[in-house]
């Protein structure tokens, strides 16, 4: 029995074609033209839809294992689901992290029921401590598919090199969250305006920016491939341009709140605004768009960080993140500057973050892994996080109306969403 998509806008990174999509054992069996149906296949309409990729979120955090009240691996993977993402890197910085095979293995065995393709990052350091160098061949054996101590900086040279390395040899991404806690740690909004305003404590451009320069030069000491989790400000993006330029194995992500929202909107003292890095100025989001538009940023990941609204309650005191696998394609789709183009967002949101990562997706082409998700572009809809799937509630798009909504999610061929 086949599956059959009729009359759907298929969208790839090359381009944009009407037709049928026929889906037979997981793969696209056929892409484009039209498809004679058997009795016993299965049709469905897709007039006015549109075909993308299935997303790959390359930055996500599950909570699971030990903070399942803030999320787990199968709330979070029916939140990606409805997002329209089919596969997803999850961070290690869980309780206890992902610093030792057993974890590794947890988190595949309890993703394989949930549908969704989740590719677990290892620790760079145990118990993401920065106080020693995690058995890599080991975590790369039970199934880690990258390397990174997110949710904090690899202070230490020494390991970073090790990491950028040993990740190199064994074919691993090494992730890395740039900041320099000496000037950062226990910030809680964007230095400057925000930080005046509000009468908290700041997290500079320059904690971002000197921690980034500091981890592409190891980098490129040692011709190792880098990636730079989550630029926000416009000096980060100048250094990665520079960067590449000089021919450095640079690549980065930035999330949709980067390039829609600055600081004015924490200004009301909503903690669900708040997240690491903080919304920065306007010059900071153009400079973000602007490195999307030219290649220097590769990705939009979302950095999806529950917390729940019981933590998020006290403005000060509640935890950095915000949840955005639910609404990262519509509100990409809704704010992107009209110069970026639906194949552009393919580019960005599943086509590199695959390649980054090294792993299947990206593209709807016969023989590959049929997963998708059929979009309609035209639907309004208002992001109420009561609505969403994921356990918590703390959505940086809440209140905003959207165009443009995910309809069906497919993933190896099995309708997940
Ligand atoms: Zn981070
Ligand atoms: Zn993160």
């Amino acid at each position: 029995m086949a599956i059959i998509i009729k009359n759907a806008a298929i969208v790839n990174i090359d381009s944009i074609i009407k037709g049928d999509i026929v889906i037979r054992d997981g793969v696209f069996a056929q892409v484009g033209g039209a498809a004679e149906a058997a009795a016993e296949d299965q049709v469905i309409q897709a007039d006015g839809l549109h075909a993308f990729p299935g997303l790959v979120d390359m930055h996500v955090h599950l909570r699971d294992p030990g903070q399942t009240h803030k999320e787990d691996i199968i709330s979070g993977c029916a939140a990606a689901a409805a997002g329209g993402v089919t596969s997803l890197a999850c961070m290690p910085n869980t309780v206890p992290a992902v610093d030792s095979p057993e974890t590794v293995e947890y988190i595949i065995n309890k993703a394989n029921a949930t549908g969704i393709h989740v590719y677990p990052a290892a620790a760079i350091t145990y118990g993401l401590s920065g106080s020693g160098c995690c058995d890599y061949e080991a975590l790369k054996k039970a199934g880690a598919a990258a390397l990174s101590d997110d949710g904090r900086p690899v202070e230490s040279d020494e390991m970073l090199l090790r990491a950028l390395q040993e990740g190199k040899r064994l074919g691993l991404p090494v992730l890395c969250h740039c900041e320099d806690l000496t000037q950062a740690a226990g910030g809680k909004v964007h230095e400057g305006r925000a930080s005046e305003l509000l009468g908290v404590k700041g997290m500079s451009s320059s904690s971002e920016y000197g921690d980034i320069d500091r981890t592409v030069r190891l980098a490129e000491s040692v011709d190792a491939p880098v990636h730079i989790c989550h630029v926000s400000t416009k000096e980060s993006i100048e250094i990665i341009r520079q960067a590449k330029a000089r021919g450095v194995k640079v690549t980065c992500e930035t999330a949709p709140h980067y390039f829609i929202y600055t600081f004015e909107k924490v200004l009301g003292r909503d903690a669900d605004y708040r997240m690491n890095p903080p919304l920065r100025e306007e010059a900071d989001r153009l400079a973000v768009i602007e490195g999307l538009l030219d290649g220097t940023i590769d990705a939009i990941a979302t950095d999806h960080a529950p917390h729940s609204p019981e933590e998020k309650a006290d403005f000060v005191k509640a935890p950095n993140g915000v949840v955005g696998m639910e609404t990262s394609l519509a509100a990409t789709l809704t704010f992107m500057p009209e110069k970026l183009t639906l194949s552009d967002i393919v580019r960005l949101m599943s086509f590199h973050p695959a390649k980054i990562m090294g792993i299947p997706g990206g593209e709807i082409r016969e023989g590959a892994p049929a997963d998708f998700a059929l979009a309609d572009l035209n639907e309004k809809w208002v992001v109420d996080p009561n609505q969403l799937h994921g356990r918590s509630k703390n959505a940086v798009f809440k209140g905003e109306t959207l165009t443009g909504r995910v309809k069906a999610t497919f993933c190896g061929g099995r309708k997940i969403f």
